[in-house]
């Protein structure tokens, strides 16, 4: 996703040689903002991300004047600057005093949140956990059926009890499957619930009415990296109408600019904890900034 900035970044890097004067920082700060902004990187966030690295030139201008490697210096602060962009430290999964850890996952229709709670589900029970997938998606038609798909490939278990397809209340389906999970045991639940085209009070109002009535100890809001600003958009109304914990960005193996990944922690205020990068279960991990910082610097 990142092969255009970061190739901007290789080729801006490449004309730092020797020495660095004041004026040649200021000028590397102005074209990494505009690289930044050729990636579909919010305005904003490019501005401020320049002024923040200009900043850091400025605390730092003995050592980048010393340095037989200016060069190595300043690359050393924009990784530092990407990194907190991207929000500092990997965010990790809280697990609830009490078992089970029950899990919302939110998002537009598309965004691939069916196939992420299979991946999820699969990622925890590698780590030893017992997840419990509850399909609550009752909207889109076969979500219940690629759920039990999903469940039956990864071995985990999938409390279906409505055919969906626009049959069933969503909020009974959520509430009796955190209580199947405390039943059985299991010490995670990943609810998946229904997304609509777009942003709407419908759908809003019935995540609201799931999570109230589960009162999950994680709301994520998954959201498909390719649509750019448009994720930031949908991240922010979801976080106004119904409030987030993190984000879980999918489909970063596609070729899009990267703007998404790069402006949601800091429009949002909200960490990225997961990231898909491929429609197969494996294509998962947690986010973990300084190595997305690392791949876009190559
Ligand atoms: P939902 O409507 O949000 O439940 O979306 P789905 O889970 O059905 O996913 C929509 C489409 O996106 C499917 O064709 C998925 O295989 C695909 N998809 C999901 N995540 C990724 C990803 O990380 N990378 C790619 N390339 N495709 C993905």
């Amino acid at each position: 996703m990142f092969e255009a900035l970061g190739q901007r970044f290789t080729s801006i890097f490449s004309g730092l040689r020797g020495k660095v004067s004041q004026a040649r920082l200021d000028q590397f700060s102005e074209e990494i903002k505009t690289a930044l902004i050729e990636s579909d990187v919010a305005l904003e966030v490019a501005n401020r991300f320049s002024a923040q690295l200009a900043e850091k030139f400025n605390q730092n201008s003995d050592e980048i004047n010393i340095s037989i490697n200016p060069a190595q210096k300043i690359y050393e602060l924009v990784n530092s600057q990407l990194v907190q962009t991207l929000g500092g430290a990997t965010r990790r999964l809280k697990y609830a005093k009490n078992p089970p850890t029950v899990i919302l996952l939110t998002g537009l229709q598309g965004a691939g949140k069916t196939s992420l709670a299979g991946k999820l589900a699969y990622y925890l029970k590698s780590q030893g956990n017992t997840p419990l997938l509850v399909a609550s998606d009752l909207q889109r038609p076969n979500a219940v059926t690629q759920l039990q798909v999903v469940g039956d490939s990864i071995k985990v278990p999938v409390f279906a009890p409505e055919p969906g397809n626009g049959v069933g209340d969503p909020i009974n389906v959520a509430k009796a499957g955190v209580k199947f999970a405390k039943d059985k045991l299991h010490n995670f639940v990943i609810v998946d619930t229904a997304g609509r085209t777009g942003v709407d009070q419908v759908l809003m109002q019935q995540v609201i009415d799931i999570r109230d009535s589960i009162k999950p100890d994680e709301t994520f809001f998954v959201v498909d990296a390719m649509i750019g600003q448009d994720a930031v958009r949908t991240a922010k109304a979801f976080l106004d109408g119904v409030g987030l914990d993190a984000v879980i960005l999918t489909k970063l193996d596609g070729d899009a600019r990267g703007g998404a990944a790069l402006s949601i922690v800091e429009l949002t205020g909200k960490p990225i904890i997961f990231a898909a990068t491929g429609e197969k279960v494996t294509d998962f991990d947690l986010f973990y900034p300084d190595r997305m910082s690392s791949r876009i610097l190559g």
